[in-house]
């Protein structure tokens, strides 16, 4: 089978600073897979070669089978981008926003309308199809954005940061969204800085699914961790006990729940430590030294 997306010692370099700095990864058909990272981290970086913006300083990138470099329009065929900035036009209606990407790629006008029709009604815009973008709120637009970019019947999606600043109703509407299309097949690669994101979208995979979602985390440019959110939680440990010192918390990381009950159980002095399961953002601070901002 051939990968979705496979990168092979992937740098990209600015002035002499590699900000991707020997990336290799390959996800397959039918997977979504989150990138995470601190800020400065290299994923938009990654999400910018992957999706042709720009080049890599070295190493090599296929999607859907094609070379990145040598063909890209090929690549472009086969991907749907949505990324951070708002790339609708707020002074076309939606429609016209879908028309003019349908013609873009050159989709024959009766499937044009009907899989503008189609794809408006799956985000549930249908009923704003004459309204202009500018009208529209935030999470109306992103799922404008999203409807746009499945309208040339891409094999992959490519999400940056798909629900930076939405409310948390539309957040989960488009979690929703999100999962129902990988439930129909589609690859995703998805960056984010909400962890519970991550964990709701690359948990694990759907039911009958014969592809593990994975997590990526990348930090200074590289990978710096790579496995399912069960993997990673049995790698750093399933138990986690806190304890406050100060203004900080130290983590300490146990195999198990019940380990770190007897550890704390061990305890002489109880004051200011807590136990409970851990979850992927204790991995993540744990990993990079840091929260997210
Ligand atoms: P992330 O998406 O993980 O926050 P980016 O890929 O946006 O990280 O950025 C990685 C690093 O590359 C940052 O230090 C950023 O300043 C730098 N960078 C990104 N684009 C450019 C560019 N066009 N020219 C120079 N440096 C850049």
């Amino acid at each position: 089978m051939t990968a979705a997306v496979a990168l092979q010692n992937v740098f990209k370099v600015y002035s002499t600073t590699p900000v991707v700095n020997d990336l290799s990864l390959t996800i397959q058909p039918g997977e979504i897979f989150g990138l995470l990272g601190p800020n400065g981290a290299g994923k938009s970086t990654t999400i910018r070669m992957l999706t042709t913006l720009t080049q890599p300083t070295d190493g090599q990138i296929f999607v859907a089978g094609y070379d990145v470099v040598k063909q890209p329009f090929l690549v472009k065929q086969q991907i749907g981008v949505v990324l951070q900035q708002m790339s609708v036009d707020v002074d076309l209606t939606v429609w016209e926003n879908m028309e003019f990407h349908g013609r873009m790629h050159h989709i024959p006008p009766a499937r044009r309308q009907q899989d503008i029709d189609r794809w408006l009604e799956y985000v549930e815009l249908g009923d704003r199809r004459d309204d202009l973008v500018k009208t529209l709120s935030g999470g109306m637009k992103r799922r404008l954005q999203i409807a746009r970019a499945l309208l040339h019947e891409p094999s992959i999606l490519f999400l940056d940061e798909p629900t930076v600043g939405l409310d948390p109703q539309t957040r989960r509407r488009l979690w929703e969204i999100i999962k129902g299309l990988n439930q129909q097949g589609m690859t995703m690669l998805l960056t984010t800085h909400y962890m519970d994101e991550v964990e709701y979208l690359c948990g694990a995979g759907f039911s009958g699914s014969a592809t593990p979602n994975r997590i990526g985390i990348m930090d200074s440019g590289k990978l710096i961790e790579l496995g399912t959110l069960d993997e990673l939680r049995h790698k750093h440990g399933q138990g986690l006990v806190m304890k406050q010192t100060g203004d900080r918390w130290d983590y300490k990381f146990f195999p198990t729940l019940d380990d770190a009950n007897t550890y704390f159980e061990q305890q002489p002095h109880k004051a200011g430590m807590m136990v409970r399961p851990s979850n992927l953002e204790d991995i993540f601070v744990e990993l990079t030294g840091r929260g997210l901002d």
